[in-house]
């Protein structure tokens, strides 16, 4: 079966062509896809033979809420969804002051093992496909009834992991037959797989790039981010100069603070000496516990200590702001929790 949401619109025409029918079709068929259809049968402007051949060689991959959660404090939503084959995956929708903001999966899992990471201790089960991360965001769109203007590749899953249909789906979620939100609107976050950095580079789009560090040296790094002994600190930065000057555009580094393992002075200070001169920013995130790991995030004094000596070395660095804390919104917790029979 083919799965048509994944296609563009000229593999549409194609498909519809090889097949006999009239290229026109292609633009109604993808209307109707656009619009949230989920039934060929429903695609009431379509001939008979052509409704007959779609139903019986391709198929609209949709995302179901299995679960919802609503943060009290400040309303961010947190979906567990699951597709045909039943997997699931969870997405999460922020409000911030600019629009609606939706952090989507893009793996069943995560085969890189990150120590400090939910979805990392529960391993990996499959990629998603261009249309189950469309599907992520039209769901959520019509439960609650909005529209997203924003994007982050920061759910379940290593987005440079699986390639091809993250790039599909980049170019489908952009595009004006689908939910054409422009690259500008979109973040995609990466543990640092190297090679794939390069590869994204060359395709010059102008989305933003995070890059999850976590540690200014590579015994540290190493120790909590396995992906470090395949592509190391140095190699990994290479890539990002590269990167930044292919697209000019700024890079994100995430970092997570964990207390008394990676929020010293000294680890401020050697992240700055390693960043300095890059056209960067640091985003500082406050660890989420999560169980099975024994992080704690750091104190209030030593996230505003790290800021400061980031920023007397010249580098822009912010605290993010932890929403949707009482939903376990850091991803790859409320799947865990399902799946132990918790809610
Ligand atoms: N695989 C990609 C994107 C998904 S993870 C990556 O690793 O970048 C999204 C972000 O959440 C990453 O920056 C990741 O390091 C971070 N993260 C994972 N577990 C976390 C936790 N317990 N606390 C804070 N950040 C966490
Ligand atoms: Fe995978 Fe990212 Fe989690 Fe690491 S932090 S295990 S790369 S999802």
């Amino acid at each position: 079966m083919i799965d048509i949401k994944s296609l563009f619109d000229f593999e549409i025409e194609e498909l519809l062509i090889n097949n006999g029918f009239q290229k026109f079709r292609a633009k109604q068929v993808l209307s109707w896809l656009q619009k949230g259809t989920t039934d060929f049968s429903l695609m009431t402007n379509l001939p008979k033979p052509l409704i007959e051949f779609l139903d019986a060689n391709c198929y609209i991959s949709t995302a179901t809420i299995e679960r919802k959660q609503v943060s009290k404090i400040d309303g961010t939503v947190k979906y567990l969804f699951s597709f045909a084959d039943l997997q699931c995956v969870e997405s999460v929708v922020m409000n911030y002051h600019h629009g609606y903001s939706i952090c989507i999966s893009t793996q069943v899992g995560c085969k890189m093992g990150c120590t400090f990471c939910a979805t990392g201790k529960s391993g990996y089960s499959r990629n998603l496909t261009a249309s189950e991360m469309l599907a992520q965001i039209e769901s959520a769109q019509k439960d609650l009834g909005v529209r997203i203007s924003n994007i982050v590749l920061m759910g379940m899953g290593e987005p440079l992991d699986n390639y091809d249909n993250v790039i599909r789906f980049l170019k489908l979620v952009s595009s004006e037959h689908s939910l054409n939100i422009g690259m500008r609107h979109i973040s995609l976050s990466t543990c640092g797989v190297v090679p794939r950095i390069y590869e994204l580079a060359d395709l010059k789009l102008q989305l933003t790039l995070s890059v999850s560090l976590h540690a200014p040296d590579d015994e540290s790094r190493s120790k909590t981010m396995p992906i470090n002994n395949a592509y190391n600190i140095s190699e990994l930065l290479k890539a990002c100069r590269y990167y930044i000057k292919k697209t000019n555009r700024r890079i994100s580094f995430e970092y997570a603070l964990i207390d008394s393992v990676n929020d010293s002075d000294e680890y401020a200070r050697k992240l700055a000496l390693l960043l300095k001169g890059m056209l960067c920013h640091v985003n500082l995130i406050p660890v989420n516990s999560v169980k099975g790991a024994n992080y704690v995030k750091s104190k209030i004094e030593r996230q505003k200590s790290f800021v400061d000596i980031l920023s007397e070395y010249g580098i822009n660095a912010t605290v993010r702001r932890t929403l949707g804390s009482d939903i376990d919104a850091s991803c790859g917790q409320l799947k865990r929790k399902y799946k132990e029979g918790g809610i």
